[in-house]
């Protein structure tokens, strides 16, 4: 894990090079080669890829092409070791636009350049890192913070508020930090963004040994970062979070803790929750749940004791966690029934389970940007390139399982998909495409495992609703009694009932719970009127569905409230506390924003919208977008308080 500027100087032969670029992504190599040796020329018209085409390997350039391409690359570095791998200045304004124009074949804009120039590090340093200090701003205040969660965000959380020398405290439920990647320890679990996006901007890694790492590789990243960054001398682990109330007369937390030393309470003047919104299982409502006689778990808390060789095993859901590990635990189980709801639709991703290869390691590690060029090409591709699949054209006159030409066009593409695994079984065929647009729900990554585990002998597809579960299996509405061993639960999680069970108590004693009475909201997704001080890391609307990486959202909150906390040291303030008109039109835009997308539109089941149906999770409007909203915190929208 290193800062984003540091790499090794080049000493390898022309023959090493050649074969690594063998490896190279192409698409990002140009411009990050034009980039550090400030040769504009390398970005030839003949070797522009075509952005639509990025789900190709090499997004669709020819052998031609490649071999054009790697040809070019190979001289541009023989020149930059032989001149001593001196990176040319940073490029200019006008320069930045060429690059990022060519990288993205001319999709972006001139106003992605302000968030590339931070993406890159243009001037080799961490541009998200806050810069002032705590006691250069306020010398005689002493703010506190209790961070509520150690997993991705709340060590980000953490890391931005020792840089700026705000006093911390990280209180994590858990024995470790990780988060998710803690809790979740089901066989086959990853990561379903690409690593090199999945990780923080500021503390890159060019040795991810998989393009998608699994459950294990992701909790060393964590341990690591929090290790490198010195945060576990921060962290009370197996302390739960009971209550946290907030003192009108001194305008400042009190959180009631338990441990194993009892219970307790911790003063603070700002809370940031850093919980998470996929953390607590949610097993179905059906009938008879509890009188199953076998052992029965949630994916989420795999029960690693129940030997699942030779038995018969009932899976209930077919989710992103269900398509992870139902290929794997297939190969081993007697008999594998998979009770689906809703079919998914499939994004085929040839490497989702492929290494890195070497080459492409070392070219990360050498060529200078040629990291931060790779990731603002995933960044594209896979978040603002990727949103108009699910826009929703007003105009739309067409299919109902669409809401557009273009979403019409990638659900039939993703049809043929299906189509070209099930020649011959029509019937399977029938049961695995969905009739609801692309995006209405997560698109689930496919390297090739999900149908051919579907074909096994040994693994049926129920479709029929599930009626009840008995003590020795689940009875389907067509009244067959599927008789098994085990039940395993890949039912996902409260995702609209935020922060639960915290119970927090804002000005005046109000309950958020009861304030937000099952809708959850927030501004920016990160503050809450009438509890000042109380920040969400992946509050309401902040999740993206197709769209990039959620460490990048976590970084834009982050900011934003490191920002708050900046201007309250400035002005001398206690809290902050947002004003209710503002909140409200902010959501007003949120909720009409979401119902411009597919997964607003449509009516298909999904664990974006609540039990009233709104659209409590997903952020509706481009990355960059919520990157600038994140950059500043306007006072206007704030009451003070002292
Ligand atoms: P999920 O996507 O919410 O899937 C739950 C599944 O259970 C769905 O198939 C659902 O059917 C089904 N289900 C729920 N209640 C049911 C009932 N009463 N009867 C029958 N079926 C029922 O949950 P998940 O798979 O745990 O994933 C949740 C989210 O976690 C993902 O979308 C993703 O954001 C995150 N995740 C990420 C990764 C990753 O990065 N690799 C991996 C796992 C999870 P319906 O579709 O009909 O609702």
């Amino acid at each position: 894990m290193s800062a984003t500027s540091q790499i090794t100087p080049i000493i390898e032969s022309d023959d090493f090079i050649r074969a690594a670029l063998l490896d190279a992504d192409i698409p990002s190599l140009l411009p990050a080669l034009a980039h550090v040796l400030g040769d504009m020329s390398l970005l030839r018209p003949s070797l522009a890829h075509l952005a639509m085409l990025s789900n190709e390997p090499q997004a669709g350039l020819t052998a031609e092409q490649l071999d054009e391409a790697r040809q070019l690359a190979l001289e541009a570095l023989i020149k930059f070791r032989d001149a001593g791998c001196v990176p040319a200045r940073a490029p200019s304004h006008d320069e930045l636009r060429t690059l990022m124009s060519y990288a993205t074949s001319g999709e972006t804009t001139d106003a992605y350049i302000p968030l590339l120039r931070e993406e890159l590090s243009i001037d080799g340093h961490d541009l998200r890192a806050p810069q002032w200090q705590a006691n250069a701003i306020a010398p005689n205040t002493n703010f506190t913070v209790a961070v509520i969660g150690a997993g991705m965000s709340g060590l980000l959380a953490a890391h931005r508020l020792q840089q700026a020398g705000v006093e911390f405290v990280i209180l994590e439920k858990n024995s470790e930090v990780g988060g998710t990647w803690w809790d979740n320890t089901y066989p086959g679990c990853r990561v379903d963004t690409p690593n090199h996006l999945y990780s923080y901007s500021f503390a890159q890694k060019d040795d991810w040994p998989l393009f998608f790492s699994p459950q294990n590789v992701l909790l060393d990243y964590f341990r690591n970062f929090a290790k490198e960054f010195g945060l576990y001398e921060h962290i009370r682990f197996d302390t739960d979070v009971v209550s946290a109330d907030f003192d009108d007369a001194t305008s400042s937390w009190s959180l009631h803790v338990r441990s194993a030393q009892g219970d307790e309470k911790l003063g603070a003047n700002a809370v940031i929750s850093a919980v998470g919104q996929l953390n607590q299982p949610k097993l179905p409502d059906i009938a008879g749940r509890d009188t199953f006689a076998g052992p029965s778990f949630h994916s989420a808390r795999w029960d690693h004791t129940v030997d699942l060789a030779g038995k018969r095993v009932a899976v209930i859901g077919t989710g992103a966690s269900a398509m992870q590990f139902v290929p794997i635990i297939a190969k081993e189980v007697g008999q594998l029934c998979v009770f689906q709801r809703t079919p998914n639709w499939l994004l085929p991703v040839p490497n989702y389970h492929d290494p890195v290869p070497a080459g492409l390691n070392w070219l990360l590690g050498h060529v200078p940007f040629y990291m931060q060029w790779y990731r603002f090409w995933l960044f594209w591709r896979i978040g603002d390139g990727r949103l108009i699949i699910a826009q929703v054209d007003p105009e739309w006159t067409g299919d109902k399982r669409s809401v557009s030409a273009m979403s019409d066009l990638t659900r039939e593409l993703l049809t043929m998909y299906f189509q070209m695994q099930l020649p011959d079984q029509p019937e399977l065929l029938s049961n695995v495409v969905p009739q609801y647009p692309v995006a209405a729900k997560r698109m689930l990554l496919d390297s090739g495992t999900w149908i051919p585990t579907l074909q096994r002998n040994n693994v049926s597809l129920i479709t029929d609703d599930i009626k009840q579960i008995t003590a020795t299996g689940v009875v389907t509405a067509d009244g067959v009694h599927h008789e098994v061993d085990v039940i395993i639960y890949g039912t996902g999680f409260h995702a609209s009932k935020f922060l639960t069970p915290l119970k927090i108590r804002g000005r005046n004693g109000v309950d958020l719970h009861d304030e937000w009475n099952g809708e959850a909201r927030a501004y920016m997704g990160v503050t809450v009127p009438k509890f000042p001080n109380l920040f969400l890391l992946y509050g309401p609307n902040t999740n993206i569905v197709i769209n990039g990486s959620i460490i990048y959202f976590s970084e834009c909150e982050v900011n934003y409230v490191l920002e708050a906390i900046r201007e309250l040291l400035a002005h001398d303030a206690r809290a902050l506390d947002c004003k209710q008109t503002v909140h409200d039109a902010y959501n007003a835009r949120i909720d009409d924003g979401n119902q411009r997308m597919s997964w607003g539109v449509a009516d298909v089941h999904s664990w974006y919208k609540n039990d009233s149906g709104r659209v409590a999770q997903n952020w509706p409007f481009t990355l960059l977008e919520f990157w600038e909203q994140t950059r500043t915190v306007n006072l206007d929208d704030y009451e003070l308080l002292s």
